[in-house]
């Protein structure tokens, strides 16, 4: 043994000692625990970023009765952020918590530089067709899974027009992160995000939008490090899903529904670690 290596070994064994003396002391004030095991280290509680759509001079979808997208995605942002932090498993933060207007931009720059470990966009859509009904969740692509989801990115993506930002480098931007996203495997996390969504919207008597899940260009989930997805909790053009919308009871049933989701996702994480 050289003397070096000596001597770091009892400087070691020294603090080690140390260290033991404190945890006997501390054990002694607590006399009911009699077998001294050491407690599992508690996970980290997850940090889901709450993205509630539009605001401030950018209202979103407007319903026949004057209801204001902005306004009721608010609500159940609110709700759904108590309900996650009740359990204690999650930290929330949300993009917005009033009625102020923010680039679609800043809200994903702010999810990153949080390092958030999911992002989850709450809106409310509208249709020319006032029949068309029920909840959708999206995800990113370059190619749109149709016609109505390109547009549907489209609209979200105004609101960055009332920013002062430029859209024109909207699909390279796109490109590159999926491309990245694809290597980090967030591309696969965030699919499975959306159908923990799709089937929590099923389960619990959720109406759905036919073809649930779609994927289009959406700014605001064009993160490469975060599992992100975009829900559209109902259509403000449908005068059913408009009442629903702002019925309190409903508001609280759709985070309680979208918490399952998430809790879902996260276990079927855990598990695939685990395997
Ligand atoms: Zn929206």
């Amino acid at each position: 043994m050289t003397p070096l290596y000596r001597r770091d070994l009892l400087a070691a064994l020294s603090g080690l000692a140390a260290f033991g003396a404190g945890t006997v002391d501390a054990w002694a004030k607590t006399p009911a625990r009699k077998s001294v095991k050491k407690p599992a280290p508690r996970p980290r509680p997850k940090l889901i970023v709450l993205d509630p759509g539009h605001g401030g001079k950018d209202p979103g979808a407007l319903g026949a009765r004057g209801t204001r997208e902005k306004t009721v995605v608010l609500l159940v942002a609110r709700e759904l952020q108590r309900q996650l932090q009740a359990g204690g498993r999650y930290r929330v933060m949300l993009t917005r918590t009033s009625d102020v207007f923010i680039p679609l931009r800043t809200r994903v720059a702010r999810a990153e530089s949080a390092k958030a470990d999911l992002f989850l966009s709450l809106h409310a859509d509208s249709h020319p067709d006032s029949d068309v009904r029920g909840a959708s969740v999206y995800t990113l692509s370059e190619e749109a899974s149709d016609r109505e989801a390109a547009a549907l990115a489209a609209r979200e993506n105004r609101a960055d027009a009332l920013g002062s930002l430029r859209l024109d480098r909207q699909s390279d931007s796109v490109v590159r992160t999926l491309v990245a996203m694809a290597q980090r495997g967030t591309v696969n996390d965030s699919r499975r995000l959306a159908e923990a969504m799709v089937e929590a919207f099923g389960r619990n008597g959720v109406r759905r939008l036919r073809r649930t899940h779609r994927r289009a260009g959406f700014a605001v989930l064009t993160s490469a490090e975060i599992p992100a997805a975009l829900v559209e909790l109902g259509y403000l053009s449908n005068s059913h899903d408009e009442k629903m919308l702002t019925v309190r009871q409903h508001q609280i049933h759709l985070a309680r529904v979208l918490r399952a989701a998430v809790d879902a996702y996260f276990a079927a994480d855990s598990a695939t670690r685990k395997a």
